[in-house]
């Protein structure tokens, strides 16, 4: 990344998760390691966690269902919170909320089955930090989500390749956690859990 150096590198073994800090002009990498893998990021604005990226207010930015390059992630006080700078995949889930325990229970009677929204509680409380977790807040990445002719959800199996990416640019301190999604009941992981990375990258001064 021309102008940036590798700062932080954290592996994000399969079906787990991982968070760390971030600050504005800093770019975060998130990769999928080995393809077909979706990440649910949540964030939260340092210190004010009352404040967290909404994938609803993301929506009334851009006036889009998906995201482009150039692109807002918008908190839920309506601030700017990164920008979309690449984008290897091009299909992207902002409306569906996390998995948790209770939907792996109801929809398949799997009880204590791993899920996005225990991972994103798992990551934060491992760097200390004090976010509330709800699924509606994730935005889900690398998730190939269609929406039929009658306006119906399908969930289709993803497509993309190993090293597949997303860089957001960080316009504010913020807190991010990325869940590498433990789906393994439909096929949006490809049938297939697998690791992800993130890595942080500051500017050079
Ligand atoms: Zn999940």
């Amino acid at each position: 990344m021309d102008g940036f150096t590798l700062t932080e590198s954290i592996e994000v073994p399969a079906s787990h998760g991982r968070a760390l800090g971030v600050s504005p002009g800093e770019r975060l990498r998130i990769i999928d390691v080995e393809g077909r893998q979706v990440g649910d990021l949540a964030a939260w604005r340092r210190g004010q966690p009352e404040e967290y990226l909404s994938p609803a207010h993301t929506v009334t930015r851009n006036w889009r269902i998906t995201l482009r390059p150039g692109d807002i992630l918008a908190t839920n006080l309506r601030n700017d919170m990164f920008r979309v700078i690449a984008d290897t995949v091009g299909y992207h889930d902002l409306i569906v909320p996390c998995c948790d325990p209770v939907a792996y229970l109801k929809r398949y009677g799997l009880a204590h089955h791993r899920s996005c929204t225990c991972n994103l509680e798992e990551a934060l409380a491992a760097i200390g930090a004090d976010c509330p977790v709800r699924g509606e807040m994730a935005f889900n990445l690398f998730m190939r989500n269609r929406i039929g002719p009658m306006g119906e959800m399908v969930y289709e199996e993803p497509t993309h390749g190993p090293g597949s990416h997303m860089e957001l640019e960080c316009l504010i301190e913020a807190v991010v956690a990325l869940s590498a999604c433990p789906q393994d009941q439909t096929p949006t992981n490809g049938w297939k859990c697998t690791p992800m990375r993130i890595e942080r990258w500051t500017p050079l001064t």
